[in-house]
């Protein structure tokens, strides 16, 4: 694919989001906010099938992992144990031509030059200095040599709680949370003294995040107030190599069973590791709204530094008893993070589908059944009561197990374009057929066949294939 069909690509995306009621640029009658998003419809409805989906995975189906619902205020020294406060920037370029906006480890990603969150500005600046000496330094926009020194940029969003006289008062400044795991490392001593969970064991939350971030065109994959499904699993340190093993095959085979295919997924090993961490892998999925592979999660090994510095600067006791070996230790932590908007444009990105059918144009999301926002529509084929009320009644016995909708509007035709568009598996028709028969046509999304089903048989019928 050009550059060229990566953004028509994204325009159709974010077109039909709009267009269908899935995605909404926030404060839109007020111009709009950059980088933030509101989910229609059809999109809280795929968003939470996602979330279900991860959460059966990491939590349903497993004996060792429980859930978590923290608050997104925490006490602010959170942040300074956690190194976020003075620590969580990123260093920017401008261009300042086109006036677009880079992060400079992605900049200098393209000439292999590896920096992260611990190297210095002089140095990433001299880096950049070079290539710009070397005429090599371009805005990846408008070609540009025009760019700036990069400049640090905390990505931390703040905001203030307390009374309103002392209102940005220092001590009122509190952070929006920037990652999840925060809440889970403050709750780690009340599950352990609530459910007596032995190690290994994990907890696991889904909820939202904030970041100030500072490249944000990127639709979903990027915004500044997202939501994150993270598990934090607790061990000891010589169980480390075992369960990330484990665990970055349960993740990977995720995506699998979900209709992603193999060959649009890899993995990226980090290169320069936090210092707490022994190993960083990431999975990245091959979008072609991006033009090829991005992150869409995490999964890091981070040794005992959470815990260790959360109990030094709460004073707590983060330890745990090991009673084989009779000791108290500090548990060893592998983390697994996923951006949940990341998962909403990857799912889309695989889905989105172009077909020709009869000489027409169909566009279609083939997307797994069980994240489909709508699995079945009740369709009935004019609007005539003696059609619309059968039609209604199929719609009352089917609403109780599955998220059916009813539409009478349009021709049947746009109907099935609507349905196609927004990844509805199957179709029921109600003709005047269904008068003589007491049966319905149900037509399905990916191979467009139609079967004549009995009404009585519908819920089983689906129950099968909805499974
Ligand atoms: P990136 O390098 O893409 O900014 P990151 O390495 O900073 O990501 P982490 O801090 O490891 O990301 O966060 C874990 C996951 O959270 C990411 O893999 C991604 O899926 C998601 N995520 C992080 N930042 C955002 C964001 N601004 N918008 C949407 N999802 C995000």
């Amino acid at each position: 694919m050009t550059k060229e069909d990566n953004q028509s690509m994204m325009e159709k995306i974010v077109s039909l989001c709009k267009r269908r009621g899935f995605v909404y640029p926030s404060s839109e009658i007020y111009g709009g906010m950059s980088a933030i998003y509101d989910y229609g419809h059809y999109g809280t409805l795929l968003k939470n099938n996602i979330r279900d989906a991860w959460w059966k995975e990491m939590v349903q189906k497993r004996m060792d992992v429980v859930g978590l619902d923290s608050a997104i205020f925490m006490h602010p020294k959170t942040w300074v144990a956690s190194g976020h406060v003075g620590g969580f920037n990123d260093p920017q370029v401008d261009c300042k031509k086109c006036k677009s906006r880079y992060r400079a480890d992605h900049l200098l990603e393209g000439f292999k030059v590896v920096i992260d969150d611990k190297t210095p500005i002089e140095e990433i600046n001299k880096n950049l200095e070079k290539l710009r000496e070397e005429k090599k330094l371009k805005c990846p926009n408008c070609g540009s040599t025009d760019l700036t020194e990069a400049k640090v940029f905390s990505l931390m969003v703040k905001s203030n709680i307390g009374s309103p006289t002392d209102e940005l008062s220092e001590e009122n400044v509190v952070y929006l949370r920037p990652e999840t795991c925060g809440g889970i490392y403050l709750e780690y001593k009340n599950t352990l003294d609530s459910l007596h969970p032995k190690l290994p064991f994990g907890i696991a939350q889904v909820g939202k995040a904030f970041r100030n971030e500072i490249v944000a065109r990127q639709f979903v994959f990027r915004t500044r107030e997202f939501e994150q499904m993270e598990m934090q699993y607790f061990l000891k340190s010589e169980m480390m190599k075992e369960k990330y093993e484990m665990w970055k095959e349960i993740r990977f085979q995720w995506y699998l069973e979900y209709g992603i295919s193999e060959n649009n997924l890899q993995w990226h090993k980090h290169e320069k590791l936090a210092h707490y961490a022994s190993e960083a892998f990431d999975i990245e999925f091959n979008f072609k709204t991006l033009g090829g592979f991005r992150e869409v999660e995490g999964l890091h090994t981070r040794g005992d530094w959470d815990l260790s510095q959360h109990s030094k600067f709460s004073g707590a006791d983060l330890s745990y008893f090991d009673q084989e070996k009779n000791e108290r230790l500090i548990p060893h932590i592998m983390e697994t993070s996923v951006g949940l908007g990341r998962l909403f444009l990857m799912f889309l990105d695989n889905a989105y589908t172009e077909e020709e059918v009869n000489g027409e144009l169909r566009s279609v999301l083939k997307i797994d059944k069980r994240l489909a926002p709508i699995k079945i529509a009740i369709l009935p084929l004019s609007k005539k009561e003696e059609l619309t009320v059968p039609a209604k009644e199929i719609w009352e016995k089917l609403k109780e197990n599955f998220m059916v909708e009813y539409d009478e509007t349009q021709s049947i035709g746009k109907r099935y374009r609507r349905q196609d568009e927004i990844g509805t598996p199957y179709c029921v028709t109600v003709d005047f057929e269904t008068l003589n028969d007491q049966a319905v046509t149900v037509r399905d999304r990916d191979t467009m066949t139609q079967e004549r089903i009995a009404i009585s048989e519908l819920s089983k019928y689906f129950e099968e294939k909805l499974r």
